[in-house]
């Protein structure tokens, strides 16, 4: 299973294709997919993905979120009720469209993920790499970090054949630290070496984070910078500011994933759709994507959706929220259908393609 390659897709794949674009408001699936799909890869040939499955085509990946978790306690009771629900909130996503997630959540747990991943028949590429740095991971030095990832590429992830498909860091706060600066090196020799896309924790100071991957020699196209929105990083810049320091970030080829929508508390939703805007009206629709970042833990033995408790919004902000309520959003706030695919679909596609 682990070594073949999934078959092209199947009608019930092309008929959840048929939902999204119905939530687009498509006149048909033909007007819309073909215009953006061969620019997303710039031509090359698909590029094999290692899932929780099996390996799939990078040109299979169709719906894409490059930025959600499946948190799974070690707790057998909390454990069973963590799978269950997200088996129920990805099938309720698959249904309307979605086909891929990629978990960035480096995990301990990685043969539920792939129960979850064989539950739903949505794709699901595992992680290596470091989420925050524990005080204990603050000594480590580049070869640590390195060390790790390459076991875990070459031999798989926890005794298993499942392979990761995407290289996860994350930096606290400014300044980085010197063991933060380590990850980061560790990630772009590794990117070099096996060609997977970094994904980044950033909320503040991707700018800087860019720096030291490009400095250790990443290929900053592969690169994708999370939680930039979230106005708490912006070290004091307006929000015309902020998209200025944005736009020189994906000037560099590099993308920002977005996941506040609905999260108010975290970025107005006015200052999101001026990024947005702004930044797809100069020229960068192929540089964004759209994601929820959707996670959750265990409080009294029932599920806690993260910023559930927050937001209006919160408890509804599931993996379909971007196809439910992302999609129509971002229409009202006068971003172009082709731009959303490519939000949704080319762009995650071009990310893994090599
Ligand atoms: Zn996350």
């Amino acid at each position: 299973m682990q070594n073949s390659v999934q078959s092209r897709p199947t009608n019930r794949e092309a008929s959840s294709r048929r939902t999204f674009l119905k939530w687009l408001g498509a006149s048909s699936a033909i007007s819309l997919l073909p215009t953006s799909t061969p620019q997303a890869s710039s031509g090359k040939p698909p590029t094999r993905i290692p899932t929780a499955t099996g390996e799939i085509f990078s040109d299979q990946m169709g719906i894409t979120s490059v930025h959600e978790h499946i948190p799974l306690p070690s707790n057998p009771a909390q454990r069973e009720k963590s799978l269950a629900f997200a088996i129920d909130e990805l099938k309720k996503a698959k249904t309307l469209g979605l086909q891929t997630i990629i978990d960035v959540g480096p995990t301990e747990d990685v043969v539920g993920i792939r129960e979850v991943a064989q539950a739903t028949g949505v794709n699901v590429v595992c992680c290596t790499g470091f989420y925050v740095l524990k005080d204990d991971q603050q000594s480590m030095t580049v070869e640590d970090f390195e060390t790790h990832m390459r076991r875990q590429i070459e031999e798989g992830i926890q005794g298993t054949q499942i392979r990761p498909g995407v290289i996860k860091v994350a930096t606290r706060r400014l300044p980085i630290t010197p063991a933060e600066k380590n990850l980061f090196i560790a990630a772009a020799r590794i990117q070099q070496r096996y060609h997977l896309p970094i994904c980044t924790h950033a909320v503040s100071g991707c700018a800087e984070q860019q720096r030291i991957l490009e400095a250790a020699g990443a290929d900053l196209t592969h690169c994708y910078f999370s939680h930039i929105e979230a106005t708490f990083g912006w070290e004091g810049r307006s929000v015309e500011q902020e998209i200025d320091y944005l736009q020189a970030v994906v000037e560099k080829g590099s993308t920002l994933s977005f996941n506040n929508f609905g999260n108010w508390n975290h970025t107005k939703p006015e200052d999101l759709a001026l990024i947005i805007r702004e930044l797809t009206n100069r020229g960068y629709d192929d540089r964004m994507v759209v994601t929820i970042d959707f996670t959750w833990s265990m409080e009294n033995g029932n599920i806690k959706i993260l910023w559930g408790d927050t937001n209006a919004d919160g408890n509804d902000r599931t993996y379909s929220y971007p196809i439910r309520k992302v999609v129509p959003w971002l229409k009202e706030q006068g971003i172009p259908n082709r731009s959303i695919t490519r939000f949704m679909k080319d762009n995650p596609e071009r990310l893994f393609t090599w």
